[in-house]
């Protein structure tokens, strides 16, 4: 049985993120931290990985050039938005707008087809999924299974056929999902964001190794201000927790992740993007 790994990123600026948004936090691009994506670059490039870059279309001004670079060496761009606004707090049309142009202009700036989506906040449901079909997207990596604080109104995968543990499909169009394991009183992520950052490595190393032993699919994902090492811009109004959430753990998350690579390799999965994932599925059907 081929075992399959995913490693992306969410590219937007540490403004976007959920806890920093409507915060009133005035944009200044010296703190938007996009560019440190060329560090997940140069790591993923180390081991010959090739990743996909959801791409925020209000992100491109800072990052166009890397992800340029980044495609031209084998890495895959899908959509995160037009902007971060979360598609659940839209209507259909102006969901299906939003990515329609974003998709048309990531596009046009990079001259490559985009075919995969994230949504900004996982704010996805079976309605926004048949408008993204719609609108020519062939896969979408926004299930969470796990609703917990975001708003999130689910997929039923009921419906779809089930590749592997994280990967299902119905007709062409692919989902895959984040990983969760079982811990504490509830679900743990193990795909990213936040939790790999901060819950003390020695947990996440123990739920991340019990996952891999028996799993056949696993996909990570990061923000590139994440992976910031100096000091961040004065926040207001945010409480302690979103503090640490936004401050803990950026020193050593790089290693972290390298670890991880270290573990799927150690494992034998396949590391490939999404693309080439449905690619080598219609190949094998034809
Ligand atoms: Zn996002």
């Amino acid at each position: 049985m081929d075992k399959y790994a995913f490693f992306s990123m969410d590219v937007e600026s540490l403004y976007d993120s959920l806890i920093l948004y409507n915060k009133g936090n005035p944009y200044n691009s010296k703190y938007s931290y996009e560019e440190l994506l060329k560090y997940y670059i140069e790591l993923l490039d180390k081991y010959n990985i090739k990743a996909t870059f959801f791409v925020t279309v209000t992100s491109l001004p800072i990052c166009k050039d890397i992800l340029e670079k980044a495609l031209q060496n084998g890495h895959e761009i899908g959509l995160h938005g037009l902007n971060h606004r979360s598609p659940m707090d839209m209507t259909n049309d102006e969901f299906r707008e939003s990515i329609r142009q974003g998709k048309k202009i990531l596009e046009n700036v990079f001259n490559t087809k985009v075919i995969g989506y994230r949504a900004p906040m996982f704010g996805i449901n079976d309605e926004r999924i048949e408008i993204l079909k719609e609108e020519g997207f062939i896969y979408d990596s926004s299930d969470l299974s796990f609703h917990l604080a975001l708003k999130s109104g689910g997929i039923s995968l009921d419906s779809y056929t089930k590749d592997a543990t994280l990967i299902h499909h119905y007709d062409y169009f692919y989902e895959f999902s984040l990983a969760k394991v079982k811990a504490y009183r509830g679900h743990m992520p193990i795909s990213g964001g936040g939790y790999i950052r901060l819950v003390p490595w020695f947990v996440m190393k123990y739920y991340l190794l019990k996952f891999f032993r028996k799993t056949d699919s696993y996909l990570f994902y990061c923000h590139p201000f994440e992976l910031c090492h100096s000091i961040l811009p004065k926040l207001k109004n945010i409480n302690k927790r979103e503090w640490l959430y936004i401050h803990a753990g950026r020193f050593n998350y790089l290693r972290k992740i390298k670890r991880i690579i270290q573990f799927l390799k150690r494992k034998k999965f396949k590391i490939i993007t999404f693309s080439e994932y449905i690619k080598a599925k219609k190949m094998q059907e034809n």
